[in-house]
């Protein structure tokens, strides 16, 4: 095994901040939103805001939703350099290329496995 244990924890914990503060800024974002809607009106159907505001705020949850699973699969890959078995791909059993997981700490799959997507 030649992946270098610090060097993946330095890399997990770095993405965990930077994840972890992405879901606090949507989170802010989309209190913002609500409270904001809230002031204005309920009244979608002729409240031309109405329907911009909903728009937005479902395109912050959804972001809001790829932030969460992003820390899920942090977490996921921190238990794995615990057990051993980060840098190793789920599907072929092969190294996971050093480059692929300085850009995806949290990559599971080879880049051709992952290519394959299955
Ligand atoms: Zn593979």
């Amino acid at each position: 095994m030649t992946v270098d244990l610090a060097v993946a924890r330095t890399r997990l914990a770095d993405a965990r901040a930077e994840a972890t503060a992405r879901v606090a800024s949507l989170e802010d974002q989309h209190r913002a939103i609500v409270e904001g809607s809230r002031w204005t009106t309920d009244d979608d159907e002729h409240d031309p805001e109405g329907s911009t505001i909903a728009f937005e705020r479902a395109a912050v949850a959804s972001m809001l939703r790829d932030a969460r699973q992003d820390l899920r699969d942090l977490d996921e890959a921190e238990g794995r350099v615990d057990a051993g078995t980060y840098g190793t791909c789920e599907k072929c059993g092969r190294e996971i290329a050093d480059a692929r997981l300085d850009a995806l700490p949290a990559a599971r799959r080879c880049i051709e496995c992952n290519a394959l997507r299955r």
